[in-house]
């Protein structure tokens, strides 16, 4: 379909009362601008939070849909009792849809949060001060084991391919797994999490569209 023939169908969605939740799946053939398709889904129904104004609620600490990826990183975090303040949280990769969200979310729970990307000098430096690693680069073996201190809590968002064709994430799992305390697995790690709380968005969007009706 043309982007004009898109644009009108995300309109359409957007003006229907039965729909609750639009994701557009990236990314888009060449002959599409995927951000201006991000924004014509309207906020109320943008569960994947890829909205610049969902991006600016979290950014402010507003109310608006969360990524669902760091969503689900939060989530898993939250789940083992881990208290955020006071630790340091190193997040690798800086994209909005997983690093920057991530960083702001951690931030958002008093940790003192450090971004590297690809032009962090000397990432090891930075990972081993960390209590909290997210690992969200799509590159094999960012991360191994002389770069995590131990008890350091590690997550895994890389999504990747070894050499057999097999999925695996950005940490070098065997590895790491004898230093972390804790630590996900690729797959079904951030992946089934990121699924979910993709479900958990479109239920309160659902519930916030017709407790407004
Ligand atoms: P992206 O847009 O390509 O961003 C990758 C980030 O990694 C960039 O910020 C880049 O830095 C940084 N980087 C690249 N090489 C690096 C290095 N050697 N050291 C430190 N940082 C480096 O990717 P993304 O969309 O954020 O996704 C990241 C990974 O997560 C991919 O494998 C993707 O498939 C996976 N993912 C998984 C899920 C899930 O549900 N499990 C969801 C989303 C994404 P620059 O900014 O300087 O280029």
């Amino acid at each position: 379909m043309s982007e004009a023939e898109l644009l009108a169908r995300v309109e359409a969605l957007n003006q229907d009362a039965s729909i609750h939740g639009i994701l557009v799946q990236l990314p888009l053939p060449a002959h599409m601008d995927a951000q201006k398709v991000i924004e014509t889904i309207s906020p109320a129904k943008d569960v994947d939070g890829f909205h610049v104004s969902s991006a600016g609620a979290l950014m402010v600490g507003q109310p608006g849909f969360w990524p669902c990826t760091p969503y689900g990183c939060m989530k898993m975090l939250e789940h083992i009792g881990y208290n955020l303040r006071g630790k340091h949280a190193v997040v690798i990769g800086r994209s909005n849809i997983v690093g920057k969200p991530m960083a702001l979310m951690l931030l958002q729970q008093n940790a003192t949060v450090t971004i590297c990307h690809s032009a962090t000098p000397d990432l090891k430096a930075m990972t081993l001060q960390a209590d909290v690693i997210v690992a969200a680069v799509g590159k094999r073996n960012v991360l191994t084991a002389d770069m995590v201190k131990p008890g350091a809590v590690v997550i895994d968002v890389g999504m990747n391919r070894n050499e057999a064709g097999k999925l695996c994430g950005d940490v070098d799992f065997d590895g790491v797994k004898e230093v972390a305390s804790h630590i996900t697995p690729v797959p079904g790690g951030v992946g089934p999490m990121t699924i979910t709380m993709l479900m958990v968005n479109t239920l309160e969007s659902a519930e916030r569209l017709v407790s407004a009706a």
